[in-house]
């Protein structure tokens, strides 16, 4: 599927939709340079899972947990990861595998450990379209 955006507030509902119907153990792999709108997109999927403390990139912990939403939120952001063996330090298959919903922002630098089954957004600006256009793409991996 693919959508498209003109503004941050537009990204931000694709994000709540999402949010609003993820399910206990949906996992969000999400692709997309510096500056393109992951983190607008993941406080949008925030809000849809009933989260209203404000949802930032996690800077200096790779993994953030929010409770107070309709599921457990985790959210990932490996931008600084230097290993995949780091993400076995934060327990990261046990977060994947829980009951709550996963966020990776910067998934691609994780690829190799990233479970068969998730949801990949892949978000892409085209300034040939203007500068706040933004190409949302969004596939089931079942792999
Ligand atoms: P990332 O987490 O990918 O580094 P951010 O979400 O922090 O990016 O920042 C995206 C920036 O792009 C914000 O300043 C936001 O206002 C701006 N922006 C402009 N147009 C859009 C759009 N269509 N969707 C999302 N963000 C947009
Ligand atoms: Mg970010």
């Amino acid at each position: 599927m693919v959508l498209e955006t003109r503004s941050p507030e537009e990204t931000f509902r694709v994000g709540m939709r999402l949010g609003e119907e993820a399910y206990p153990g949906q996992v969000f792999a999400l692709t997309g340079d510096l500056g393109v709108g992951k983190t607008v997109f993941t406080q949008g999927l925030a809000k849809g899972l009933g989260i209203d403390e404000p949802v930032s990139s996690p800077t200096f912990t790779i993994v953030q947990v929010y409770d107070e939403g309709r599921l457990p939120f985790y959210h990932f952001d490996v931008y600084r990861i230097g290993d995949v063996e780091e993400m076995d330090e934060v327990g990261f298959e046990d977060y994947v595998l829980g009951e709550g919903v996963s966020m990776i922002e910067w998934a691609d630098l994780i690829r190799e450990i990233l479970p068969g089954k998730r949801t990949e957004v892949i978000i892409e600006k085209d300034l040939e379209k203007g500068f706040d256009y933004r190409k949302i793409t969004i596939n089931e991996i079942r792999a």
